[in-house]
C-alpha cells in the first residue's frame, strides 16, 4: 500500500527505487579520566575529518558545501567546546549529562546572538558536537549499507555525512530534520542529489521502496504502479525541457523585441566555469565577498586582480563586480568593526567605505587593471544617498589617474548603483543623471521595503519580490533608467523565478542576472512567451494589492517553455 508524505522540497529532481535506511545509533558518554585531554582529542580527529571533506567538496567544485564543513572543522577545534563541558563537570555532572548541557548552552547561545550569521551557526555547533560525542564513545560512524543505486532515508543527517554520499549510489534521500535551507539541503543541491526534508514519521514508514520528488517536497513509502508511472512521466518531461535549455543555450533572447541579456551571478573562481559551461550573457554580479570573509588578513589586490582577470576574459560580454558588502551580518574580523543590535541597518557595503580606504582602492585597483582584459563594469552595494555614489566615483577616477601615472595597464570601467535600499528607487531620476546603470538587489531591495529580515523563515511570505511595493520600486528605476539611456538589471534572487523575470522584462528591464544553472531556463522562459504578457503585466501591476494576487493573475498567462 502507497503512502504519501510531504515534505519540504530542498533538492530538486526525482528518484524512484529501494529504500536503504540509515542507521544512527544512540551513544551514551561513560566517565574517562582526563576528560579534557578526550575531549581535545576527538575534537581534533573530528576537525581533521571535516577539514578533509571540505577539501574534497572544494575540490569537486561544491563552494557552498565546503564553506559549511570548513566552518564545522573550525568549531570541532575551538576551546568554547572543552571549556562549556568542563564547566558542567566542575558542577558536579558526569560525562553525558555535562555533554549534553554544554551542547544545549553552546546551541542557545549561539541562536539568541542578534548577528544572524552566528545565529545559523548554532546547527553546526548541534552537528560537531554528536560528532565528538560519537567519536568520544568509540562509535561507528553512523552508516547506511548501500550497494546498488537506492533511496537513501534518516531521521537526521549532518553537513559531514551528507557531503559523505556517493551521488552514483545514491538516487535520492528524505529525512525528518531539516528545512529547505539547512545544510542537508545547501549540499543536497551541491551533489545534485534529489532530496526532501522536513518528512515527519519517515522512517516508521516501514518503506522498501521510494519515490521522491525533489522540487515538490513528495514522498511515496511503496509507490503504487500509478505513482511510479506519473514519476516516469516526470522524468519524461524533465528530459524534454533540458532539450529545449539546451536550444537556447548561447543564444541571445528577448521579450517580444526587447533584448534581454541573461547573465550568471559568480561568487568564487569556480563559479567562473559554470557560467561559461551555461554560456551566460556575462557576468551580472560577481559577489566578491568570498575574497574578504572567512580569511584572518584581506585580499591583496594582485590576488583579486587574479581573480577578476579570470572572470574577463573568459566571457566576451560584461563582467559587473561588486564591491565588497561586508560589514553588518557579513563582518570580517580583521576590519574590527563593532556589533552591532540591527546589523542590515548598520555598517555594511559602501558605508564603511570611507573608513577603510585603502581596502577599498585595492579592490577598485584590481578591477581596473583587469578591465585591460576584457569588459569589466563595478557596481556599488548598499547605496542609500546620491553622495555615497559620488564618493565611489571620485574613488575611481582618482585610482585610474594613480595607475596611469605609474604606467600600469588599466581598462575603462561603467560604475553603476546596485538598487537595494528603496531610496534609490524613489530617487531614481537624480541618480539616473550620474550613474553608468542600474542593478536591482531585489534581495535586499524586498527587505527594506516589506521591513522583513530575509534570514527570517518565518518572515517569508512577507519577503516576497513580487509585492506590488517592491515592484512599483523596480518600475520606477527601470523607467528613470529608459529616459537617460541607462541600462536597468535584476541580479537578486527572483530573477531566477520565470514569472519574475517575465514581469521584469515587461517592464523594462534589460539583463537579469542568475546562478549559472538557472541561465537557460530563463532564457527559454522569456522565449517562449508572446509578447502581449507585457500588457497584461502592466495592467495587473496597475492594480494589484498583494503578491498573491500578482501570482494568481499572471502564473496562468505564462508558457512554460
Ligand atoms: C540582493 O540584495 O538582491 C543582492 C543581489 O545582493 P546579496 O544577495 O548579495 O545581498
Ligand atoms: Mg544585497
Amino acid at each position: 500500500m502507497a503512502d504519501e508524505f510531504h515534505g519540504v522540497g530542498a533538492s530538486p529532481g526525482t528518484a524512484t527505487g529501494p529504500v536503504v535506511t540509515l542507521t544512527q545509533d544512540e551513544v551514551t558518554l561513560d566517565q574517562v579520566d582526563d576528560p579534557v585531554a578526550a575531549i581535545t582529542a576527538s575534537g581534533s580527529a573530528v576537525s581533521a575529518q571535516l577539514s578533509a571533506l571540505s577539501t574534497a567538496a572544494r575540490e569537486g567544485g561544491r563552494d557552498e558545501a565546503a564553506d559549511v564543513l570548513n566552518a564545522q572543522s573550525l568549531i570541532a577545534e575551538d576551546e568554547m567546546i572543552v571549556d562549556a563541558v568542563s564547566g558542567h563537570l566542575d558542577g558536579g555532572l558526569d560525562l553525558e549529562a555535562a555533554f549534553a548541557q554544554a551542547t544545549s548552552d553552546l546551541e542557545s547561545m549561539l541562536a539568541s546572538i542578534p548577528d544572524p550569521y552566528l545565529a545559523a551557526r548554532a546547527a553546526d555547533v548541534g552537528e560537531v558536537m554528536l560528532a565528538i560525542k560519537r567519536d568520544l564513545a568509540g562509535a561507528e560512524a553512523s552508516s547506511a549499507d548501500i550497494t546498488t543505486p537506492s533511496i537513501l532515508i534518516a531521521h537526521e543527517l549532518t553537513a559531514a555525512e551528507t557531503a559523505g554520499l556517493n551521488p552514483e549510489l545514491v538516487l535520492g534521500f528524505a529525512t525528518e530534520v531539516g528545512g529547505a535551507t539547512s545544510h542537508v539541503a545547501i549540499i543536497a543541491r551541491s551533489l545534485g542529489v534529489p532530496a526532501v526534508v522536513g518528512v515527519a514519521d519517515l522512517v516508521a514508514s516501514g518503506a522498501t521502496t521510494a519515490a521522491l520528488d525533489g522540487s515538490t517536497g513528495e514522498f511515496y513509502a511503496n509507490p503504487s504502479q500509478d505513482v511510479l508511472d506519473e514519476f516516469a512521466d516526470r522524468l519524461t518531461k524533465q528530459s524534454a525541457l533540458q532539450t529545449r535549455l539546451d536550444k537556447v543555450r548561447g543564444k541571445k533572447v528577448g521579450l517580444g523585441d526587447a533584448a534581454v541579456a541573461v547573465a550568471a551571478n559568480i561568487a568564487s573562481t569556480d563559479d567562473v566555469e559554470r557560467g561559461v559551461a551555461e554560456e551566460s550573457d556575462g557576468v551580472g554580479l560577481f559577489r566578491t565577498e568570498f575574497l574578504f570573509l572567512d580569511t584572518d588578513t584581506p585580499p591583496t589586490e594582485d590576488e583579486q586582480f587574479e581573480a577578476y582577470r579570470l572572470a574577463a576574459s573568459s566571457w566576451s560580454d560584461t563582467v559587473v563586480i561588486r564591491t565588497f558588502d561586508i560589514g553588518g551580518d557579513k563582518p570580517a574580523e580583521y576590519l574590527d568593526l563593532p556589533p552591532e543590535e540591527n546589523p542590515f541597518l548598520g555598517q555594511r557595503g559602501v558605508r564603511i567605505y570611507d573608513q577603510f580606504p585603502d581596502l577599498i582602492d585595492g579592490q577598485l585597483r584590481a578591477a581596473l587593471r583587469a578591465a585591460a582584459h576584457g569588459p569589466v563594469a563595478v557596481m556599488v552595494p548598499m547605496v542609500a544617498t546620491l553622495d555615497e555614489f559620488r564618493s565611489v566615483k571620485a574613488r575611481v577616477d582618482a585610482v585610474k589617474a594613480s595607475l596611469q601615472a605609474d604606467g600600469i595597464e588599466c581598462g575603462n570601467i561603467e560604475l553603476g548603483v546596485m538598487v537595494e535600499v528603496p531610496s534609490v528607487a524613489l530617487n531614481a531620476k537624480a541618480f539616473a543623471e550620474e550613474v553608468d546603470f542600474f542593478s536591482i538587489g531585489t534581495n535586499d531591495l524586498t527587505q527594506y521595503t516589506m521591513a522583513a529580515d530575509r534570514l527570517l523563515s518565518s518572515l517569508s511570505d512577507l519577503h516576497d519580490p513580487l509585492h506590488p511595493a517592491v515592484l512599483e520600486l523596480c518600475r520606477l528605476t527601470a523607467e528613470a533608467g529608459q529616459a537617460k539611456g541607462r541600462s536597468v538589471s535584476v541580479c537578486g534572487l527572483a530573477a531566477a523565478d520565470p514569472l519574475a523575470a517575465v514581469i521584469f522584462a515587461s517592464i523594462g528591464i534589460t539583463k537579469l542576472s542568475v546562478s549559472a544553472g538557472s541561465v537557460n531556463l530563463i532564457k527559454a522562459t522569456l522565449a517562449a512567451q508572446t509578447p502581449s504578457i507585457a500588457d497584461a503585466v502592466h495592467e495587473v501591476l496597475a492594480t494589484a494589492s498583494s503578491a498573491a494576487e500578482v501570482r494568481e493573475t499572471l502564473m496562468p498567462m505564462l508558457i512554460e517553455p
